[in-house]
């Protein structure tokens, strides 16, 4: 153990014995997060309040100490990993939903409330908070920190679009709130708006205050099936530009469809490619009549079968298969694992067909499955790679298939991260598309945390490869 015991004994001290974790089972199972990376911390604590999370922070600038914060550890490239072990600082404990105040549009939540949970009691209200399709485990707090979005980004915004206000813990320990109660803002530096994706790297989030999201009366969906991931991708751009703004549009090849309908057993019509889309609203007539439209361009591309529903319980059903992707695409292969990389990625609406048709020639080119699906309406598609993640030589493929679609990405004016953020796998791929601005990034990190306490090494911090400090028994020589 790397920390003094006399600083275990101060957090002890702070939080109490029983929420300051030290046995090896209890810290290992905070090691790792949904990616590819797993680092042990050298303790876990478990504050209740601001002013524990303020003294933690304060104690690891005394002793110079990295302090990692994490919700759920659901993120997906090593975010809440602790690289130089130190302290995770578990949040799930501040849970309480402060306020509702459904007259001021707001509500206010500590950093541990699970998005799901949140939504159930707003519900209602006829109101919600859009979330990722990890909704059922995510806080809050991690979906500030990585700026987390979903299906429903593209009608009704990601997490930065609905926060309102913050009180975090700075990297120093003092506590500041940015931001208001108001709807409307623009008093001076947005810092409510820079510390959303920052990821932890600039201080703990303790309290946040959320615009609410109403909730739409009618909904009505189709699954769209294509001979072509071309023509869906087309679909989306053609769909948009009507104009039509769906509630969802996710698109999703073949390998996904298969994985899908192995694991749920949904019946998805096995094709290239299908669109599942929704469109809601308040007047029935106004929602069909948009459905309606949506019917004529996926039939302009060549849609082979439509399956139409207003059924909210099909519906349901169809977005739960959807949701469980990551866990379908890895129970479809005995001898592969869906493995984090190039996992997220957004481009320019119009170029989805593009990329679709890209990602797949790079697949074949490398003889790697790397299955496609993803928020399509709003351009941010997903990929996996299935491999063996025990032999080195998938490794190498690997990394070299995941530059070259990293590439394809910024040359159509795309970015790395939609919605699920840099973490370490994919620092290299951030470093080309922000050349122009790491060291100003750099300066902002040093302003804020002199001591470099506040997870250290993530987003623009790590210079080197992804393919480090695996949670995979491997070696890989590059
Ligand atoms: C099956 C699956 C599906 C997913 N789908 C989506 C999706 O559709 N969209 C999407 O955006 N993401 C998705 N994700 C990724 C992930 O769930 C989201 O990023 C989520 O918001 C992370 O929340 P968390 O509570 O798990 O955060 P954690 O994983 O615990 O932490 C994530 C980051 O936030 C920091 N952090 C956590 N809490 C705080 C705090 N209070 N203050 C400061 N920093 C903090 C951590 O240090 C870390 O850097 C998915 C993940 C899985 C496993």
């Amino acid at each position: 153990m790397a920390l003094k015991k006399e600083v275990i004994a101060r957090l002890q001290s702070i939080v109490g014995e029983d929420r300051c974790k030290t046995s090896i089972a209890e810290r290992y199972v905070y090691a790792f997060d949904g990616g590819i990376h797993r680092e042990v911390p050298d303790v876990v604590v478990q504050p209740i309040n601001t002013q524990e999370v303020a003294q933690i922070v304060k104690l690891a600038n005394e002793f110079k100490f990295p302090v990692v914060p994490r919700g759920a550890g659901t993120a997906l490239c090593g975010h809440s990993v602790p690289i130089d072990h130190g302290v995770v600082v578990d949040l799930q404990r501040m849970k309480k939903i402060k306020e509702i105040c459904v007259e001021d549009l707001i509500c206010v939540v500590e950093p541990g409330v699970v998005c799901d949970h949140l939504n159930a009691a707003l519900k209602k209200y006829k109101f919600f908070i859009p979330g990722p399709a990890s909704s059922e485990a995510a806080t809050l707090g991690g979906m500030v920190a990585c700026n987390a979005s979903g299906d429903k980004a593209l009608k009704y915004g990601a997490t930065r679009d609905v926060v309102l206000g913050l009180e975090v813990v700075l990297p120093t320990g003092d506590i500041a709130r940015c931001g208001a109660r108001s709807v409307k803002g623009a008093s001076g530096y947005q810092f409510e708006k820079l510390f959303v994706g920052s990821e932890g790297t600039l201080g703990i989030v303790t309290e946040i205050t959320l615009k609410l999201v109403p909730l739409a009366t009618y909904r009505a969906g189709c699954v769209a099936a294509f001979a072509h991931i071309r023509e869906a991708g087309q679909t989306v751009s053609d769909i948009i530009a009507v104009p039509i703004l769906p509630s969802n549009m996710e698109l999703m090849s073949g390998t996904c469809i298969k994985a899908v309908n192995k694991a749920t057993g949904l019946g998805l019509p096995e094709v290239d490619a299908i669109l599942l889309i929704e469109v809601d609203g308040n007047n029935l007539q106004a929602v069909r009549e948009e459905l309606a439209k949506v019917t004529e361009v996926c039939k302009k591309n060549n849609a082979v079968s439509m399956d139409f529903s207003e059924d909210p319980k099909r519906l349901e059903e169809l977005w739960k298969g959807r949701k469980q992707m990551i866990p379908s695409l890895s129970a479809l292969r005995e001898e592969y694992a869906t493995v984090m990389l190039a996992d997220d990625m957004s481009v320019p609406i119009s170029k989805v067909p593009e990329a679709v048709v890209r990602f797949q020639e790079v697949s074949d080119r490398y003889d790697i499955e790397i299955p496609a699906y993803g928020h399509a309406g709003d351009g941010n598609l997903h990929t996996k790679v299935l491999m063996d993640p025990t032999n080195p030589d998938h490794w190498r493929q690997a990394d070299k298939a995941v530059q070259e679609i990293y590439d394809i990405v910024l040359e159509l004016g795309g970015t790395v991260t939609g919605e699920h953020g840099i973490g370490i796998t994919k620092t290299p791929y951030f470093r080309q598309e922000r050349a122009s601005l790491i060291a100003a990034m750099k300066a902002v990190k040093r302003a804020l945390d002199p001591n470099n306490i506040m997870n250290p090494h993530k987003i623009q911090e790590w210079e080197n490869g992804f393919i480090t400090h695996l949670r995979y028994p491997v070696e890989v020589s590059q």
